[in-house]
Parts: C-alpha cells; structure tokens; sequence
C-alpha cells in the first residue's frame, strides 16, 4: 500500500497530484494544511478517487476528540489517525464514532523526528499494546527508525502498520518493507519534477523490496 501524503496548502496543485500519481497510490493522507488552507470540504473531494486518511493526530479528551473524529468521517474520511499518548479512553470513543462509520483507527506510536527519543520512545511499546487490545485498526510507526519499526511489528502481531518517514526524512523503504503493510510518502512524489513517475518508482520498489523480505 503506497499511501500519498498530501501537505499542500493550494487546492488546484492538490488536485493536480492526485490526478498524476492515482493510477499508482491506494489512499491519500490529509493533513491540517490542507484542511486547514481548503477546508474540509477537501476531504469529500479527494475521497471520490481514493480513500482519504485524516491524520488530524487526534490527541485531546474524549469528548473534543469524538467530534473531531466524527467531522472528518462525516466529510468522506475513511480513517483517521490519533496519537496514542493520550490513553485508552479517548482511543475508545474515537473507536466508538469510527465505528458508525465502518471507518479506522490508525494509532502513532512515536514521531519520525528526532526529538521523539524525548518523550514518546519510552511509550512506543506500550501504546502499540493498548491499540491492539482494544481493537484499533492500525498503527503508525517511523521509517525513519527501522528498529523502532521491528519491536512495534512484534507486539502489533498483524495489526496493520502504515510507516511514514522515506525519502525526504531519509527513511529508507528496503529497511522497513518487511516489518509494515503500507507507506506514506510526501514530498519525495508531489515535490517531484515528474510526480507520476516518482509515485510509480517508490509504488515498484516497495512491492519488489516486500517479495524479498
Ligand atoms: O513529506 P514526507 O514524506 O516527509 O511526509 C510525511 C508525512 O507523514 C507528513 O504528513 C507527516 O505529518 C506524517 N507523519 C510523519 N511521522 C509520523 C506520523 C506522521 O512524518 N510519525
């Protein structure tokens, strides 16, 4: 599954980028730029050509974070991500309003960047645990960190794991390929002189780096 991550602020460019790299990506991931620059009505739209992830990182009570949950699957989101850091009652509610949707959870264990060792490396494990046993439907692991990667796999079991973090953020998808379902990718494609072929690359070299891991 190659996962589009589209953080554009400029509904036309958007637009454009799905339109060159559809016949090669399986779901977009919508992040507060674009939300927040073309309004939510963005989410509807892109869900007519593939599904539409909202990675609104949802972290905050279980009140606030169910309407988040619920605008963005009432506007055509079929899954939206959460952080994990939060606990286990507001992953439920957000379950909760997922479900009416038949929509998922995807849960962070730990940011790409750097700075995540401060603070979310220590919980990575536990976070992924409590996702699993409550019944979230994925999991959101850094590329960046292959090992990290492997110890979320081994307690994930075969939670679905979406890894984002290749390319730009130096990522390398060969190293992670074996441990995860799918990856998101950003600016290497839509910052890309030739998005198409860009999407197609990343799209061939993932399939080939899974048959051989
Ligand atoms: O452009 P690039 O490929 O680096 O985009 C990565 C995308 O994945 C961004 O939308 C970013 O917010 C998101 N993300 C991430 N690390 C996480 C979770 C999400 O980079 N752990």
């Amino acid at each position: 599954m190659l996962v589009l991550a589209l953080d554009l602020t400029s509904r036309k460019k958007a637009l454009e980028i799905v339109e060159k790299t559809k016949d090669f990506i399986d779901a977009i991931k919508v992040n507060y730029p674009i939300v927040l620059s073309c309004g939510i009505g963005i989410v509807k739209e892109l869900s007519k050509v593939k599904p539409v992830i909202a990675d609104f990182k949802i972290a905050d009570i279980p009140y606030t974070s169910s309407l988040i949950a619920e605008i963005a699957f009432k506007n055509g989101a079929n899954a939206v991500i959460c952080h994990g850091f939060v606990g286990r009652d507001v992953l439920k509610e957000i379950l909760r309003v997922a479900e009416n949707y038949d929509g998922k959870v995807y849960v962070v264990t730990e940011l790409t960047n750097d700075g995540a060792k401060e603070f979310m490396k220590p919980f990575a494990r536990k976070i992924a645990e409590i996702a699993k046993e409550i019944g979230c439907h994925g999991l959101i692991a850094p590329a960046t960190k292959p090992e990290r990667v492997k110890e979320v796999r081994e307690v994930a079991k075969n939670l679905e794991i979406l890894s984002p973090g290749i390319g730009v953020q130096k990522g390398k998808l060969e190293e992670i390929a074996k441990y995860v379902d799918g990856i998101i990718v950003g600016r290497s494609i839509y910052n890309a002189d030739d998005p198409k072929k860009a999407a197609r690359e990343i799209k061939e070299r993932f399939r080939k780096a899974k048959l051989t891991s």
